[in-house]
This record gives structure tokens, sequence and C-alpha cells, in this order.
């Protein structure tokens, strides 16, 4: 439990620095996302993870070591770090607006509504669904929806995934919350029809098993990427290794073998802008947020 405090307060400080970073028009994303792994790091935790999403994208974008592209005025971008000490995850997120147009202050204020609503039920018994409907309601209310086929997720000692999703809509799940669970619950809100494809390429990736590669290029990569005993990585780490030819060639013959799943990046179908914000949490008669920062209102 103090792992979880301190990567939890690892992980909102870095997630602020970086979102007050991405907020400046003309922020590098390769420059800003390379500045939150080294935060971490200086702040005494691992790198589960610094990723960010862009306007209609909602999750799993890593820059790539070439990446070019910056922070334009009116974007709105998500900023999703992941911290974890022995294997012990904080994830948490938020959205910023870039510069001063303000034009998605309400989508960036039903996802923390929606937030604060489903924190607000959870205790040990709680059945899932109604997580679901109040995230549902506070997105509705505004005039937005949640992302149906997104959800929050119990995590685990190096599981980002626990197994069990916690719903950002009513699917009528009974399963139920328990004291001592690990929870992370990150409503998407837009004013799309509110559903993700994938879209894009690959950045994000996880490795499944232990596999005996054949290509050399492959052989690296597992050396790379085993010890991180399934967290995720992406791209920029190893080309920054071993180079871009090996690197592509390497995650291609593993994701073929199925040694590695691929977390393609996950746009709103209709091309809806889309707020995200996550908090993780311990379930308990007084439930313990570890990632809120002094500063969140949410
Ligand atoms: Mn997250
Ligand atoms: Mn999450």
């Amino acid at each position: 439990r103090d792992k979880l405090r301190k990567a939890g307060k690892i992980a909102a400080i870095v997630r602020r620095e970086g979102a007050a970073k991405l907020k400046v028009p003309g922020a590098s994303f390769l420059q800003v996302m390379d500045y939150c792994e080294d935060r971490i790091k200086e702040l005494g935790g691992q790198v589960a993870w610094a990723q960010m999403a862009v306007n209609d994208v909602a999750a799993h974008f890593c820059p790539e070591e070439h990446e070019t592209a910056v922070s334009n005025e009116g974007d709105l971008i998500k900023i999703d770090i992941g911290v974890h000490l022995d294997g012990w995850i904080a994830d948490n997120a938020m959205t910023v607006e870039v510069g001063n147009s303000n034009r998605y202050a309400d989508h960036m204020k039903a996802a923390r509504n929606a937030l604060r609503a489903a924190i607000k039920l959870v205790e040990p018994g709680r059945e899932l669904w109604e997580l679901g409907v109040a995230q549902m309601s506070e997105a509705q209310a505004l005039g937005f929806t949640t992302i149906k086929n997104l959800s929050g997720h119990t995590i685990e000692q190096y599981r980002v995934h626990g197994g069990i999703s916690i719903p950002t809509f009513n699917n009528k799940s009974k399963i139920q919350l328990t004291e001592g669970m690990q929870v992370a619950i990150e409503p998407f809100i837009t004013e799309g029809d509110g559903f993700v494809k994938e879209k894009g390429k690959n950045t994000i990736w996880m490795m499944r098993k232990n596999a005996n590669a054949r290509s050399p290029y492959a052989k690296k990569i597992i050396t790379e990427v085993a010890p991180l005993n399934g967290l995720p990585f992406t791209n920029r780490w190893l080309t920054r290794k071993i180079g871009r030819g090996p690197t592509a060639l390497g995650l291609k013959a593993l994701h073929q073998q199925g040694v590695i799943t691929a977390y393609p990046p996950l746009a709103e179908r209709t091309g809806g802008m889309v707020a995200q914000y996550e908090h993780s949490m311990i379930v308990g008669e007084k439930t313990e947020i570890y990632t809120k920062h002094e500063e969140d209102s949410w």
C-alpha cells in the first residue's frame, strides 16, 4: 500500500506537469512525453507508461523517436500517466485544451463530473452497473455520451488490467466492488456517438508470453522488454536502443507470432472530440484515491 501511495503521488505530479506543458501551443509531443518519463524516474518511480491522445483520439498513442508533431491552439489533449513501484501501479489521466480557445470546457467538465459521480459510489458491495449509470448520467446532463467501448478496470501487481472492467454505461453488470480492490475509473466523454475504433500506427505493446524468437531482432526486443514483467512498452524505447529498422522488423515478427499484443490508437468513430479524466483508488469503507493531487478538483 505504501508503494501504491508513492506511485500515486508521483503519477499525479507528472500528469499535472505534463498537462501544463502540453497546454502551451507549440509543445513538442516527443519532448513532453520524454520529460514525463524522466520526471517519473527523478521522483523515484518506475515508468509504466507516458501516453497522450489528441482530439478525436481517446487513448493509446506514444510519440516515436522521430515524431515532429506539436500542440496547436484548440487541440483537446489527454495525458495518461502510469507509474509503478515493483509492479504496484498508479494509473491516472486528465485533459487540457491547448491555448485559450475554450471551446471544450463542457467536454472536460462532463468528464470530471462523471468521474466524481462514480467515485462517490465506490464502496464494498457496490454493483458495477451503478458506476456506469452515474457516469452516463453526468455525460448526458451536459449533452454528451460516454464512450461505451472503453472502460475503467481493476489493477493488480504488474497487471494494468486486472480482469474486471468498470463500465461507463449501464451494462447490467452485477459484479460487486470488494474491500481492498484496486480500481481505475476513467470516463471518456464525447459529442460523437460514443464508440472508438482503431486508427493509425501501433506505438504501444505488451508482451504476452515468453517465446523463442527466431530472428535476432526479435530476440533483442525480448531481452529489452522481458524485464517489464508484462507492463507496456513503446517503439521509441526500442528504436533508441537497437535502431528503427531492427525495431520495426522485430516487432512485426513478434506480433505475428503472438508474443506481443498491439494496442493501437483508438479514435471516436464519428470524429467526436474526446475528454478523459482518471483516478486510481483502493476500495474500502473509506476509499483511498491514491492518484489525487491536492490541486485536482475532481
Ligand atoms: Mn490511464
Ligand atoms: Mn486506466
